[in-house]
């Protein structure tokens, strides 16, 4: 068996590790290496640079496929943000209409009744009850509620917005007469009698009417005021 230098084995293992060299040189360099740590230590250096790039490729292929499926990704997260941005943009126009509809249009809040005046309550030749109503906030009022309990109690109920404004004077509803007509009333409410009319809440109210009580004959102006009707 020859001994053959470290530089001539060194030379020679590029060659053995592509195993493109003769197998006669390759038993050489196998021998070499079974006794020399050196050559060895050589071998693997040149087993982990070849290894090294390999593992970039690899590296840079996984890396390649990662860009991939981001841009992907990234495509799929754009359409899907487009929509969640439609989504988010159509919820939140419906709230601004929403909160716009429950704060200035909403009729939700009851008028405090000690703001309320109502006087020269008297009746029509036809049976209507006449009254006048003054909210003494100078605050605009929206419409007033009909209610009626079980027992036969009627609630006029003035409804503002919860955002207030100021009153546009004139307004019949802020300051002026109008009428109730018990007959039509009990019509729609099937029959059911009226037994007192009240102007608020169950609650808080001012009683117009009740059952009994007489009231006194419309005057002519107030009479000609409701000739329309
Ligand atoms: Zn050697």
């Amino acid at each position: 068996m020859s001994k053959i230098s470290c530089n001539i084995v060194k030379d020679m293992l590029p060659l053995y590790h592509d195993s493109v060299c003769s197998n006669d040189s390759k038993k050489m360099v196998e021998e070499h290496l079974s006794e020399c740590d050196s050559c060895k230590s050589e071998l693997d250096r040149i087993r982990d640079d070849i290894k090294i790039p390999k593992k970039e490729i690899e590296k840079n292929k996984i890396d390649g496929k990662a860009i991939k499926n981001i841009s992907m990704l990234w495509k799929r997260s754009k359409v899907k943000s487009f929509i969640k941005g439609v989504m988010i943009s159509t919820l939140l126009i419906s709230f601004i209409i929403l909160g716009y509809f429950l704060l200035f249009t909403w009729h939700i809040t009851n008028v405090p009744i000690d703001v309320v005046e109502i006087k020269n309550v008297s009746e029509l030749a036809d049976g209507k009850i006449v009254y006048h109503a003054e909210l003494t906030d100078g605050l605009s009022l929206n419409r007033i509620k009909y209610d009626m309990d079980e027992d036969g109690n009627f609630y006029l109920t003035p409804l503002r917005p919860i955002i207030k404004t100021k009153a546009q004077l004139p307004s019949s509803l802020v300051k002026g007469y109008d009428f109730f007509d018990i007959k039509r009333q009990e019509i729609n409410r099937n029959g059911a009698e009226i037994k007192a009319l009240y102007y608020g809440t169950p609650k808080d109210n001012i009683l117009i009417w009740k059952k009994g009580m007489d009231l006194p004959k419309a005057s002519d102006e107030i009479e000609n005021m409701f000739q329309f009707e």
